[in-house]
C-alpha cells in the first residue's frame, strides 16, 4: 500500500504558494529553501513539488525524472551554499527523517542538507 498525503502540510502550503519561503533553487520538479529554525549556518531543505510522504515513497514511486531533477538540486545546493568538501567547504550532512521513530515533523519528502560547522555525532539519544 502506498502513503496517504495530506495536501494540508505547510510544505504543500509553500508549494501553493500560500506561505513564503526563502528560495534557494528552483526547477519544474523541485524546490529548495532556507530553513525556517536553521540548527547550522547552512541549513536547507530541498524538497519534490509532487505529492511525496517521505524518502522511501520518493525513492519507490516517482518518475526517473524527479529522482534525477532532485538530485542534481540538491548537489547544486552543497555547490552554491559553499559546503562541498575540498572544494573550499568543509563539507556537510544530507538526512531525511521519516515517521514517528524518525521524528519527521512535516509529511512531505524533504532533505535536510546541513553545514557551515562541525554537525558531531550523527545520533543523539532520543530524551
Ligand atoms: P523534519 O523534522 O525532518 O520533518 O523537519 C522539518 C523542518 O521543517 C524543520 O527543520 C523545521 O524548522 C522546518 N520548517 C517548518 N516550517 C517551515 C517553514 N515554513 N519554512 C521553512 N522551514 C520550515
Amino acid at each position: 500500500m502506498s502513503y496517504a498525503y495530506d495536501d494540508a502540510n505547510i510544505f504543500a502550503r509553500i508549494l501553493r504558494g500560500e506561505i513564503p519561503n526563502n528560495t534557494v533553487l528552483e526547477t519544474p520538479h523541485t524546490l529548495a529553501f532556507h530553513d525556517i529554525r536553521p540548527q547550522a549556518p547552512v541549513h536547507v531543505l530541498v524538497i519534490p513539488k509532487g505529492r511525496y510522504v517521505n524518502f522511501d515513497h520518493f525513492a519507490a514511486e516517482a518518475s526517473d525524472e524527479e529522482i534525477a531533477d532532485f538530485s542534481r538540486v540538491a548537489a547544486e545546493v552543497c555547490r552554491v551554499t559553499g559546503v562541498k568538501p575540498g572544494q573550499g567547504g568543509q563539507g556537510y550532512r544530507a538526512i531525511s527523517n521519516a515517521g514517528e521513530h524518525g521524528v519527521q515533523e512535516v509529511p512531505h519528502y524533504h532533505l535536510h542538507i546541513l553545514g557551515g560547522r562541525i554537525l558531531g555525532p550523527m545520533l543523539k539519544r532520543a530524551e
